[in-house]
This record gives structure tokens, C-alpha cells and sequence, in this order.
């Protein structure tokens, strides 16, 4: 059976690893060494490369990976990616038989306007590696995209099934939930939520991945219409937000200077 592990890099990057007994995909191998040093330790041959988007804590350990190992880079078409062998593009599909690993390729501008993100299965269990896009309790800043596009792309992960473990990039997740119980401090399941994951990082353990089914129920940045995260973010602002796309580009304005 494939399994999926957190290569940790940098301050809170994770850099996820598809293995089996044998071989390895990594998604964001924003460092080569700690990749190159989990897979000798591990003894798995790199298969494959898949990149969600062109920031350097994604990319930095891309060509190095590539030059050793020979394997293919898969990543987005509309971003400049180091040794890239196969662009990607909305709808794309990607199969590492070998590993098991069945996903499609989403286009989810917002954080950068090319960012993708990979949405399957690998071993049977649904799985979403949405880079900077969708964090736990959370979402990435937007540097290149509209508030529209953005909210666009989050819904369409949303919309995956609630059961999809969601590996995101970073280990941003309590810094995230403290923002989220100041939107929404009467959300029981996100206290609880909370909760969980305090106990997980004390624990030394990642929070990540979480579900869509969390992340509906408790990321405020998926909730731009439930009432009470659009009473939030007009208190905020002082005013009327006319759209669901305004409360969502409220509550990341708020996000960006909050602590
Ligand atoms: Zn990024
Ligand atoms: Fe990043």
C-alpha cells in the first residue's frame, strides 16, 4: 500500500512523499537535501515530481531532484517551473500507476494566477494537494490573483468529497484557527477543531492533513455565506458587503493584518 509522508523543510513547509516500498513521488520539493536525505535513508527511487505553483519554498529543490534522479517535473503550464517535462492545464490527468496515485489537475489562480492543484486518489483514499491555495483553517495570500478568482478556486476544492484528505504546503494551522475563532467565536466545531490540533502540535505532530469536511465546517475562508462570517467581516469593515466575493475578500483583508 502507497503511503504519503511529510518531509518537513524550512520554517513550516511540508514536502509530501507518495512511496511505496520501492519508489517515491514528492509534491513541492521547495529543498533538495531533506528529499535526498529521507530517500536514502528509505532506499525509494524518485518516479516523479509534481509542483502546485512557481514560489521558491516550492521549487528550490526541483532542478536538483530532476538532475539526479532523471525524473519527469509535472507542473503548472501557465507558470515558469525549473526542468519542467510536462505542463499541466485544468483537467489534465496524472497516473503514477506505480504508486497507485490517480489525480486530476485543477486550476486554481488566486494565490498565484497559475497555481494548480492535484485532486485523486492514492491508494484508494481521496486525497488534494492544493499547495498555497487551501491551507488547514486557512488560505493563501493573494499575491497574484483577484479576491474572485481566489473564492473560485476554493469552492471548487470545497466541492471535493468531504472525506479528501487535504495536504496543503504549510503548517500554518494554529496561527490560522486563532483567525478563524475571531470571525466565528460561537463555531463549535471549529473550538473543537482547535482544540485537536493544540493538542497535535504539542504533541510534535503535523495538523495536516485535514478533510474537506473540516475545512467546510470551520475555515472561514470557505464560509463567506454563512451569516455569521458575513455579519463578521461587515463589523470589521464598517460597512455593507454586497457578495459572497466581497465578505471572502473582507475576511482576507482582515486575515492580512491580523497579529
Ligand atoms: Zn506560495
Ligand atoms: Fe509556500
Amino acid at each position: 500500500m502507497p503511503a504519503i509522508i511529510a518531509v518537513p523543510a524550512f520554517r513550516d513547509n511540508y514536502i509530501w512523499v507518495l512511496r511505496d516500498d520501492r519508489r517515491a513521488a514528492v509534491v513541492d520539493p521547495g529543498d533538495a537535501a531533506p528529499v535526498l536525505a529521507y530517500l536514502a535513508a528509505e532506499r525509494l527511487d524518485l518516479a516523479a515530481i509534481l509542483v502546485t505553483h512557481h514560489h521558491a519554498d516550492h521549487v528550490g529543490g526541483v532542478a536538483a531532484l530532476a538532475q539526479r534522479s532523471g525524473a519527469p517535473v509535472l507542473g503548472p503550464a501557465f507558470e515558469t517551473i525549473p526542468a519542467r517535462t510536462r505542463a499541466l492545464d485544468d483537467g489534465d490527468t496524472v497516473e503514477l500507476a506505480e504508486l497507485d496515485a490517480h489525480l486530476a489537475v485543477i486550476h486554481v489562480p488566486g494565490h498565484t494566477l497559475g497555481h494548480i492543484a492535484y485532486a485523486g486518489e492514492v491508494g484508494g483514499e481521496r486525497v488534494a494537494f492544493c499547495g498555497d491555495t487551501l491551507f488547514a483553517g486557512g488560505c493563501g495570500r493573494l499575491f497574484e490573483g483577484t479576491p474572485a478568482q481566489m473564492h473560485a478556486s476554493l469552492a471548487r476544492l470545497a466541492a471535493l468529497p468531504a472525506e479528501t484528505a487535504v495536504y496543503c504546503a504549510h503548517e500554518y494551522t494554529l496561527a490560522n484557527l486563532q483567525f478563524a475563532q475571531e470571525v466565528e467565536p460561537g463555531n463549535a466545531a471549529l473550538a473543537a477543531r482547535a482544540a485537536r490540533d493544540l493538542a497535535r502540535r504539542k504533541r510534535g505532530e503535523p495538523t495536516v492533513p485535514s478533510t474537506i469536511g473540516d475545512e467546510r465546517a470551520t475555515n472561514p475562508f470557505l464560509r463567506a455565506a454563512v451569516p455569521e462570517v458575513r455579519a463578521a467581516a461587515q463589523e470589521h469593515e464598517g460597512r455593507e458587503l454586497a457578495s459572497e466575493v466581497d465578505v471572502f475578500a473582507a475576511v482576507r483583508r482582515w486575515k492580512d493584518v491580523f497579529a
